[in-house]
């Protein structure tokens, strides 16, 4: 029987990928592989002033010295902006978006998978929605408009694999949410789901820094008329300032890994250790696929300590 399960690990390549990267890339990879199915890989590269192709070739590399492999070619967000227009077409013809002229470091912060809770900024206070067609007309004449979603009132609830429920009221908590900037590149929340819809993702394992975005992306599906894939939002590893893991964190990046020869199966089985899935000495990736389950991760986050990372990886 044809597995049902494709699933895909999609990175922004605006540094060098961190034990956080290859702890979601390793899960997803490990629950797609357990239900024997397809794993994919999209740079997320939409965000051109902190992408730089020299970064995707290093996260390849990275990816590749992880053991991680990959069904197809990786996709490319900067190469499919036709694609996400039509999406943006098809919304407007629905009648729910609306042109904001609103700052333009408002609507930069669209272009990023947003990280924390007050992604979006403070809630739109729906300034351009009461806009006529003509003062709107007027005002894009100096600058073109970016465009905001409508999205509709009362919860969205969604079942996520690790977190349980998820309820949100995304009209009340987030408000009309960026969708196209004004410079025609579309917003994270908008270009990750037509890209899931467009590859046939069916689900999607990441950093529970996400959880929040979840029920915009369920909104613009089924506004867009697109199947919602199964969500599993895995705790983030935190550094010993509480914060996710980054490069200031003391913990090496995949690359240090790489040219210090560590092998790479002790870093595999350190996110293991962390998963609940095996004692944390070293281990492959195959070997985890047999045993994989979800239901031991963990729900709260996960401190790391630099110092016991870094006797486990370069002992
Ligand atoms: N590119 C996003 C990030 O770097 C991930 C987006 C997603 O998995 O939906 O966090």
């Amino acid at each position: 029987m044809a597995s049902t399960h494709r699933g895909r690990f999609a990175p922004s390549p605006t540094g060098r990928l961190h034990l956080g990267n290859a702890w979601a890339a390793v899960l997803g990879w490990l629950w797609a592989r357990a239900e024997g199915g397809e794993f994919l890989l999209r740079i997320e590269d939409l965000d051109t002033a902190r992408s730089r192709p020299e970064l995707t070739d290093a996260l390849l590399a990275d990816l590749d010295w992880l053991g991680l492999s990959f069904d197809g070619a990786p996709t490319f967000q900067s190469r499919r902006l036709e694609l996400y227009r039509a999406s943006f077409e098809k919304l407007r013809a629905t009648g729910r978006v609306y042109p904001c002229h609103c700052t333009r470091s408002e609507i930069a912060r669209a272009v990023s998978a947003p990280h924390g809770p007050a992604d979006e900024g403070p809630r739109y206070p729906g300034t351009c929605l009461g806009l006529s067609a003509n003062d709107s007309a007027d005002r894009a004449r100096s600058r073109p408009p970016a465009w905001r979603f409508r999205p509709r009132e009362g919860p969205t609830e969604f079942r996520d694999r690790v977190h349980g429920t998820f309820v949100q009221d995304v009209a009340a908590e987030v408000g009309d949410f960026v969708v196209l900037r004004n410079d025609g590149v579309p917003s994270y929340q908008l270009a990750v789901v037509v890209d899931d819809a467009a590859t046939g993702i069916t689900h999607v394992l990441r950093g529970d820094d996400l959880l929040a975005s979840t029920p915009r992306q369920i909104q613009l599906c089924e506004a867009l008329g697109l199947p919602v894939p199964a969500y599993a939002h895995v705790p983030l590893l935190l550094g010993p300032d509480g914060k996710r893991l980054a490069k200031r964190a003391g913990t090496p990046s995949l690359g240090e890994l790489r040219d210090r020869a560590v092998p790479r199966e002790r870093l595999i089985g350190l996110l293991a250790g962390w998963a609940g899935l095996a004692d944390g000495g070293p281990v492959s990736v195959e070997d985890l696929v047999p045993g994989f389950r979800l239901d031991r991760l963990p729900r709260q986050q996960i401190p790391v300590e630099p110092s016991i990372v870094n006797d486990v990886l370069f002992r």
